[in-house]
């Protein structure tokens, strides 16, 4: 049986006052609210990680994560933050691959494929993102798109490595845009997604595997999603920042 997750990324907003208000919000709506057992993850910019993952341990079903890793173990890289760093403060999962990262950091899947191995070294769980821009979809080279980006990134992966990964499809031109794909739209490459995914790793490692819709995804929408039979939760991006809007998305699962 797939997990199913909703998991919010923070992207580059709040000060480290604002991100612990807003988690301990989340934390305390979370005791009182979510009877199920989808896992809620919060993915903040890592000043605030060592902090909430103080308020979030032992609270049943609520995960902290990281929104990127440097590919080495450690070493002179200025500036940036390592996945043993990450797990030390407590994080269990990192975002990789986030189409923020691919456009504007330059992120290739070969590099993603050094960060996801990094990742699961040091025991934390890739989200591991892939999607199309507007002009593939456009184009209706989508599905080529997104098996590039699985081939790419991880399906060097062993079969018990592939099984700690949670993906999450994220068409771009639906990220912070206010655009959703459909849910029939996302159905449809979700779909795609396990499908080669079996072809890869066979049925059963296939139907394990959790992918989340992301873009543009908010309590009014996240029901039709979420119903979906390949869709098992969401990467919230500015629906995560609001307590109640983010609970209520993480709610559906209910
Ligand atoms: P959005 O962002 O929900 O604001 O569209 C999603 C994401 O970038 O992960």
């Amino acid at each position: 049986m797939r997990k199913n997750i909703v998991a919010g990324n923070w992207k580059m907003n709040l000060t480290y006052e604002q991100g612990v208000s807003l988690f301990s919000e989340i934390v305390n709506m979370a005791k009182d609210e979510v009877v199920g057992e989808q896992e809620v993850v919060v993915c903040s910019p890592a000043i605030h990680l060592s902090s909430i993952a103080k308020l979030s341990s032992g609270v049943k079903n609520v995960h902290i994560g990281a929104q990127n890793i440097h590919e080495a173990e450690a070493g002179a890289f200025t500036g940036e933050i390592s996945g043993a760093q990450v797990k030390s403060v407590g994080a269990e999962y990192v975002i990789l691959g986030h189409s923020e990262r691919r456009a504007i950091f330059k992120e290739t899947d070969a590099l993603l494929a050094e960060k996801t191995n990094a990742a699961l070294k040091n025991g934390l769980a890739p989200i591991f993102c892939i999607g199309e821009t507007k002009e593939e979809r456009e184009s209706g080279r989508f599905f080529d798109v997104i098996k590039t980006q699985l081939e790419g990134g991880l399906f060097h992966l062993s079969e018990s490595e592939f099984k700690r990964v949670v993906l999450a499809y994220e068409p771009v031109w639906a990220i912070g845009t206010g655009l959703t794909a459909s849910p029939e739209q996302a159905q449809e490459v979700h779909a795609f997604i396990r499908k080669t995914v079996a072809e890869k790793y066979g049925e059963q490692v296939a139907d394990d595997t959790t992918i989340l819709y992301g873009g543009s995804c908010n309590p009014s929408n996240a029901q039709n999603l979420f119903s979906q039979e390949d869709i098992d939760g969401g990467l919230i991006g500015g629906a995560s920042l609001k307590s109640r809007d983010f609970l209520d998305i993480v709610k559906v699962f209910n």
